[in-house]
């Protein structure tokens, strides 16, 4: 339970509003600067939670901390598939902020290209910030998720990692490796109440899609479109205030994996 110490001069409401902050949930989201992320951080401003948004830019970090209901969110630099980074980070997370009950891992990149003419750069980026970034930053919130009631994580995976594309095969692989990190993960820590979830979206509308042609894109969506960031951050939603789902996948494609 908070402790929250104050001189005789602070008024009810001001005591009020520090006792609130200080009950209200801490939500880190990592990639919470653009698309996905962004709109996660969104929703769970609105729902009364405390942010702490990561992202490689500080600036647009900041941005979006700056655009956020409500008070108290703090943005940080910070590229995941850096283990020291990542450590530090999370470490002034929760000197500064308290104990983290959400972590989404929404930060992801693609290079997208065939096998044969992949770049190893571009392979070892791809697995690096979407693979090994997720495992680094659920390793260094769990130390102080154990301690918090309630506590949750949702991975962003994707329909690719799942039904595999061509032409993806890189990233393909970084996401099918999140469905067999978030299941073990879930079992590791279910016994301390901490859930875990894979959300594999289809096509979102944001940076990541901005070159694809959305008319070529739907003709294999039965839904018909792509789908916004905002109804993938209500199913997030869904997933960290649930009480009873764990170690499991929610895709939120438009039926789009139902014609893969
Ligand atoms: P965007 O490109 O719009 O946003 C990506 C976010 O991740 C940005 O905030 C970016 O900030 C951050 N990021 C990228 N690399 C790093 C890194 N090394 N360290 C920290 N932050 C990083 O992508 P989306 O919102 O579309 O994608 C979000 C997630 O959803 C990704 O994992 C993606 O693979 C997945 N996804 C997206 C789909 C889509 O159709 N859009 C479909 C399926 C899955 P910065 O550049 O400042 O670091």
């Amino acid at each position: 339970s908070p402790v929250v110490t104050c001189s005789a001069a602070v008024s009810p409401a001001h005591l009020c509003g520090v006792l609130l902050s200080a009950m209200s949930r801490l939500a880190a989201v990592c990639g919470g600067s653009r698309g996905i992320g962004k709109a996660v951080s969104r929703l769970l401003a609105e729902k009364g939670c405390r942010l702490a948004v990561l992202s490689r830019d500080g600036d647009a970090a900041r941005a979006t901390v700056a655009s956020l209901h409500g008070a108290d969110h703090v943005a940080f630099s910070c590229d995941v598939s850096k283990e020291q980074e990542v450590q530090k980070t999370f470490e002034s997370i929760q000197k500064t902020c308290g104990n983290i009950s959400y972590l989404v891992n929404a930060a992801g990149i693609n290079r997208d290209a065939l096998l044969l003419r992949a770049k190893p750069e571009d392979m070892v980026a791809v697995l690096h910030t979407n693979l090994l970034g997720t495992v680094l930053t659920c390793r260094a919130a769990l130390r102080c998720m154990l301690h918090t009631q309630g506590a949750a994580i949702v991975n962003i995976g994707s329909v690719v990692g799942l039904k595999g594309n061509a032409g993806q095969c890189v990233y393909s692989a970084s996401k099918a490796g999140l469905e067999g990190f978030t299941r073990s993960l879930a079992k590791e820590v279910a016994s301390r109440n901490v859930r875990v979830n894979l959300l594999a979206p289809g096509f979102i509308r944001t940076d990541m899609t901005a070159g694809l042609k959305e008319e070529d894109g739907v003709r294999s969506i039965p839904l018909g479109r792509f789908g916004e960031p905002e109804e993938v951050a209500q199913a997030v939603l869904f997933l960290l205030e649930s009480s009873y789902v764990t170690g499991q996948v929610l895709v939120v494609d438009g039926g789009l994996q139902l014609a893969m």
